[in-house]
C-alpha cells in the first residue's frame, strides 16, 4: 500500500458536491490508482472512496480530506466497517508495513513491527479491505483477481530487473512500466538494492510520502 500525501496537492475545493466529481482532481493527485491495492484504473476501475463511511460521517460525505480513491473489490469489502486505530495510507508508512510476496501475497512486515500491538493495527488494515483474499482464504471470490494481478505485476517486475542490471535499461523505463501496471509496492520490493530506481519511483509517482524515504 503506497503512503499518500495528500496535503501536498492543492485540491479546487475543501469540499465537492456531489462527491464523484472529485474523482477527476484524486486522479491527479494521487494517480489513477486505487489507494489499497494500488492496481491501475485500466485494470481494475476506480471511484472515490470515503475514508470514514459516508453513511456514518454525512457532514464528511463531500469534504476532500475524506476522500481517497478505491477499485470495487476494495470498495466493496471495505463496505461500511469503520476505520479506527488502524494504519492508513495517508497517515502512516504503509509501505514498510506490509510485505509483498511473489505469488500475490500481502502481510504484515513483522521486522518493521516490533510490537503486537502494532502488528493487529496493520492486519486491521489488510482486514478492512481484505488484501489477503486469495484461493484458500475463506471469503474468497474467483471474481476477485488482486492476488493475481499482484502475482503478474510481479512476473513483469522482475522481467526487467536482469536487463536493468545489465545496464540497458535506463530507470525511466522501469518507472514507466510500473505507472502503467500500477502495483508500485511490488517494483519498489523486486528493486529493493536498486537505489535509483526506487529514488525515481519515489519522486516519479504522484504524492508518494517523500518524508517517509531517505533519498540521500
Ligand atoms: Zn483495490
Amino acid at each position: 500500500m503506497r503512503p499518500l500525501n495528500k496535503r501536498s496537492f492543492t485540491a479546487r475545493k475543501a469540499e465537492y458536491k456531489p462527491y464523484g466529481s472529485a474523482k477527476t482532481d484524486l486522479m491527479r493527485a494521487i494517480g489513477a490508482y486505487c489507494s489499497y491495492c494500488e492496481r491501475h484504473s485500466y485494470s481494475c476501475g476506480i471511484d472515490v472512496e470515503h475514508i470514514r463511511h459516508k453513511s456514518q460521517y454525512i457532514e464528511r460525505m463531500n469534504l476532500w480530506s475524506n476522500f481517497l480513491l478505491a477499485c470495487k473489490n476494495c470498495n466493496s469489502v471495505k463496505g461500511v466497517n469503520a476505520v479506527k486505530d488502524m494504519y492508513f495510507p495517508t497517515v502512516s508508512d504503509t509501505f514498510r508495513i506490509f510485505a509483498y510476496h511473489w505469488d500475490g501475497r500481502v502481510d504484515i512486515n513483522r521486522a518493521a513491527l516490533a510490537c503486537p500491538a502494532a502488528r493487529e493495527k496493520a492486519r486491521s488494515l489488510i482486514r478492512l479491505v481484505g488484501l489477503d483474499r486469495r484461493p484458500g482464504h475463506p471469503d474468497y471470490s474467483p471474481r476477485d483477481k488482486r492476488w493475481s494481478d499482484r502475482r503478474a505485476i510481479w512476473a513483469l517486475a522482475e522481467r526487467y530487473l536482469t536487463p536493468w542490471r545489465a545496464g540497458v535499461l535506463d530507470a525511466l523505463v522501469i518507472v514507466d512500466l510500473a505507472k502503467l501496471s500500477g502495483g508500485w509496492s511490488i517494483w519498489m520490493t523486486v528493486f529493493k538494492d536498486e537505489k535509483r530506481v526506487l529514488d525515481k519511483l519515489i519522486v516519479d509517482f504522484p504524492c508518494t510520502r517523500l518524508e517517509y524515504f531517505s533519498l540521500a
